[in-house]
């Protein structure tokens, strides 16, 4: 039965030789065409032995034809985020500001002096780039980046505490966001998990009582994601780096957001800032550079010099190292806190601090532009922080409300996503919301046209 499927399909030569493919896939060489033919005939075979019908030719084409056209396309584009959810972990975390994109691109477009010296002519150290910066804006005495800031404790860990112990509140040994298990990065490290205290309740004698000889490390956490309300209580900062001190361990403050700027000015409740962390006495404090901070993708370490140079030399350190790229983009994103213009020029704490009032005559211009294609409105909606910052705290809002006339508002949510820019907006009831604080000036127009394509086709 298979066999005389089977010689109903076309040969890999007479499918490849189909005028349509020459004319789809021209940018594609021979060869890789013929390989195409091959894969899919492969897969259409396996098909029809399994017992499905064989395809007609057309649809074979198309096949070979999609498959073709899938790997011409990137399949990492931009998208016009309108969710109000402004460190989007999906959407790709913090925009960078233009500074930070004309570094990045200064230095991938030729070669530049990441590891050498311009005055002596000889070999210099990437991380030279940055410690000044980082010191400067976090009060530390040395400092350097990483990969991201899973990696950034994970070398912290590795380097001063593998084989020894780390004394860890119990409501401090928890998860964020993907995979990131403070328990597993422990165990990864070669470090032993001291949990103190209760879940709610930790007092600076329960870390007293778990401290040893085998005891090489205090490790604070900050939740990210998660909210402890009630009957609480922990130590200062302050109070572990007296008690860390006088015992000889290391204290590591693994803070997460990385945020520099005072976060009550915008009625939000406080985010631990990075330089008080430093201020207290950590040893070594950790963040991410694509969170507050609104750089690129980075794990950023700041502390003590001794500290600090201990994991710069660790064989990890290589293992994890930050790439040019990020480096690039990093430094112009600390310069503009250097500068005192974070809040313009950094997109995250523009959108932060954006007052609510602007956001709303900005909704209201968006619903003039499309008044007469669907029935909207301007409402009251709450953006959020996001991004392992500020659980549960949101910021006053406005959005455009829309209900397409057909009453399909998943169709229209769908049909934004996959228009080019993709524009993700939020799905509330029978209506899309679309938020203007995370959507940037520039990309304004674009989401107009791809609403306004939506909306009447
Ligand atoms: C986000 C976060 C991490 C992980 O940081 P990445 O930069 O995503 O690797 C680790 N610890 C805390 C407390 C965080 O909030």
């Amino acid at each position: 039965m298979a066999e005389t499927a089977f010689r109903k399909l076309p040969s890999v030569d007479r499918l490849a030789a189909d005028p349509r493919i020459a004319a789809q896939l021209g940018e594609l060489p021979r060869e890789r065409v013929v390989d195409l033919v091959r894969q899919e005939l492969a897969v259409v075979r396996a098909a029809v032995a399994a017992g499905a019908p064989v395809p007609d030719p057309d649809s074979l084409v198309e096949r070979v034809v999609r498959r073709g056209l899938g790997l011409l396309v990137l399949s990492l584009r931009p998208v016009v985020n309108a969710t109000g959810v402004i460190i989007h972990t999906n959407l790709g975390r913090a925009p960078l500001s233009r500074a930070a994109r004309a570094a990045i691109d200064q230095v991938a477009r030729g070669y530049s002096n990441l590891e050498f010296d311009l005055e002596t002519g000889e070999r210099g150290h990437r991380h030279t780039h940055l410690e000044h910066l980082l010191c400067q804006v976090t009060g530390a005495e040395a400092g350097f980046a990483v990969n991201n800031n899973a990696s950034a404790v994970l070398l912290g860990l590795t380097a001063l505490a593998q084989g020894r112990e780390v004394v860890v509140s119990r409501g401090q040994a928890v998860e964020i966001g993907g995979g990131f298990r403070i328990p597993d990065v422990l165990r990864q490290s070669g470090a032993r998990l001291v949990e103190v205290g209760t879940t709610n309740r930790t007092y600076l004698r329960d870390y007293e009582g778990a401290m040893g000889p085998e005891t090489a490390a205090i490790l604070r956490v900050h939740r990210s994601n998660f909210r402890l309300i009630g009957f609480t209580a922990e130590p200062e900062l302050g109070e572990l780096a007296e008690l860390a001190r006088t015992r000889g361990v290391w204290l590591f403050d693994d803070l997460g957001s990385g945020c520099l700027i005072d976060t009550t000015r915008f009625g939000l409740l406080r985010e631990p800032l990075v330089q008080e962390s430093v201020a207290a006495g950590a040893d070594l404090v950790f963040f991410s550079a694509d969170k507050l901070l609104g750089g690129p993708q980075a794990g950023v370490i700041v502390g003590r010099r001794e500290p600090v140079e201990r994991l710069r030399r660790h064989p990890l350190a290589r293992a994890v190292r930050i790439d040019k790229l990020c480096l690039a983009g990093l430094a112009a994103t600390l310069i503009h806190y250097i500068k005192g213009e974070a809040l313009t020029e950094v997109p995250v704490w523009w959108m932060i601090s954006r007052p609510a009032e602007e956001v709303r005559s900005r909704a209201e211009a968006w619903a003039g532009r499309v008044a007469g294609l669907a029935p909207v409105e301007v409402v009251p909606a709450e953006s959020a922080v996001g991004g392992g910052s500020l659980p549960g705290e949101t910021l006053p809002s406005f959005a455009l409300a829309v209900r397409p006339r057909d009453g399909d508002v998943v169709g229209l949510a769908r049909r934004l996503r996959l228009a080019r820019p993709a524009v993700v907006g939020r799905v509330e009831a029978d209506r899309l919301l679309l938020d203007p604080r995370t959507v940037l000036p520039e990309d304004e127009g674009a989401l107009l046209e791809v609403l306004k394509g939506a909306l009447s086709g």
